[in-house]
């Protein structure tokens, strides 16, 4: 039995009655773009998120971009995030006009630092995405204080963060806005490409649907120049009826966290930290090993397979290069970090096949 790093399959067959009515239902309807689903999808995400407002978009990558226009003028300005994060972050920074800034993470958690972000604010600095990596928020009280000292606007990489907490709140209630992606992979994914910007502020989430929709407003013709990015209503629909599963599948996915960090104590790894007044909702599940190499080889072996989230920190992309000079803390991490398989499919079986592999394999170092 190999255990796979991901399978989902396995959710679609658990939800095939719900997934393929939803999605007979839009057959029906005859809407599929600008119908019922997509605004129902937004007030149902944004209520979970506990903030007034969410926009459909088509992508998390688009989210992000979308948020920073709406936002503020980023345009030819600043935007600094951290490069321990996948290139769609800085994709989407750079789609936005901005001039994309990296700098280094906090070694236990890998999210950005604080004390980083503000060494490197300066006057051209408008804004900060801050990267809720593998799920778990950032420190969101000493970012938003640097934010507020500098009146830069904060939009949350919340791609990996659904159902994350940051002292209670989710993301996109204490800053002016958060980036979800729904790409099929993230906690909750839709058939293809998704994404939403949840925010508090009305002006700014009236601004995203404007830049979704070439800028059209409403009285016709173009305020702003602008792209397309929608929500179609058959991924609003399998979001939807996703929707319900989402708090009972984190409830999983930490509980499978919760017990692979038990067993691993024993056994030389190291897991990433979980800080306090978080609530990490365990997109991945990420140790870290000086021998990450013959650590693979060796979990294989044992029929568990593992992948790298990321082997390369945003400024060591050959279309990046050059962007900093050297973030000790995130290079470090790219050679040692390792995702084990966590999905909240995964039989108890497969959950302890993997704790035990991993604490064989890692007191064998
Ligand atoms: C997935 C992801 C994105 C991009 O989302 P897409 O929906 O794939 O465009 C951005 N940032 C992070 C941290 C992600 O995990």
């Amino acid at each position: 039995m190999i255990v796979p790093f991901l399978d989902l399959a396995r959710q679609t067959r658990d939800l095939r009655a719900e997934l393929s009515d939803a999605v007979e239902q839009v057959f029906d309807s005859g809407r599929f773009l600008g119908g019922e689903r997509c605004p129902e999808f937004e007030r149902k995400f944004a209520d979970l998120c506990g903030v007034e407002h969410c926009v459909g978009v088509a992508s998390g990558t688009d989210a992000i971009t979308l948020a920073l226009r709406a936002g503020a003028a980023v345009s030819g300005h600043e935007v600094i995030t951290s490069a321990m994060a996948p290139p769609a972050t800085a994709a989407a920074i750079l789609a936005a006009g901005a001039k994309l800034v990296v700098v280094d993470v906090e070694p236990g958690t890998l999210t950005l630092d604080p004390a980083r972000l503000a060494a490197a604010v300066n006057e051209e600095t408008r804004a900060v995405v801050p990267v809720h990596l593998y799920g778990q928020c950032c420190d969101m009280s000493a970012i938003s204080e640097v934010a507020r000292k500098h009146g830069l606007l904060v939009v949350e990489d919340a791609a990996q963060a659904h159902l994350s907490r940051y002292e209670g709140k989710a993301p996109g209630f204490r800053s002016d806005a958060a980036a979800f992606s729904f790409y099929p992979t993230k906690n909750l994914g839709a058939l293809g490409d998704a994404g939403a910007v949840v925010s508090r502020n009305p002006e700014l989430a009236e601004r995203v649907r404007l830049l979704r929709s070439q800028g059209e407003g409403e009285q016709g013709g173009v305020v702003e120049a602008a792209t397309h990015s929608r929500l179609d209503e058959v991924q609003a629909a399998v979001l939807t009826a996703k929707l319900p599963f989402l708090g009972a599948w984190t409830r999983r996915r930490r509980e499978i966290a919760a017990y692979y960090r038990e067993r691993l104590k024993s056994s030389g790894l190291e897991c990433l930290r979980e800080a306090p007044g978080r609530l990490h909702p365990y997109h991945l599940f990420v140790i870290r090993s000086t021998q990450r190499a013959r650590l693979v080889e060796a979990l294989v072996r044992r029929g568990v397979e593992t992948r790298i989230h990321y082997p390369l920190p945003i400024h060591k992309h050959p279309a990046y290069a050059g962007l900093a000079d050297s973030l000790p803390v995130c290079e470090r991490a790219a050679t040692e970090v390792l995702s084990l398989p966590l999905y909240p499919e995964l039989t108890d079986a497969e959950v302890e096949k993997v704790a035990d592999a991993a604490v064989a394999c890692g007191s064998a170092d």
